[in-house]
């Protein structure tokens, strides 16, 4: 670093006095959830009062999409030790 470019510690100190991490604001879902204001409530879904966000669907296909591959699994083995007798 050049002479000319270096700061004083009070030039460093007032430009990270503005770093500092802020605790991030909840507030108070309908449901009772705390949720990120402006966002959905990843609890029910809900945002300013209308279901945005189908979660018991998406909870289920998951579930479906789970057992799916567990049976496509089970098949595959079961091929697979016929296949070594
Ligand atoms: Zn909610």
């Amino acid at each position: 670093m050049v002479v000319r470019m270096r700061h004083t510690r009070a030039h460093t100190g007032n430009r990270r006095s503005h770093h500092a991490i802020k605790a991030q604001v909840l507030s108070v879902c309908e449901c009772g959830a705390k949720r990120v204001s402006h966002r959905a409530c990843p609890v029910c879904g809900r945002y300013k009062g209308r279901v945005v966000i189908d979660l018991l669907g998406k909870s289920q296909a998951r579930t479906a999409k789970r057992t799916q591959l567990k049976n496509k699994r089970a098949v595959q083995e079961g091929t697979k030790s016929e296949a070594q007798k």
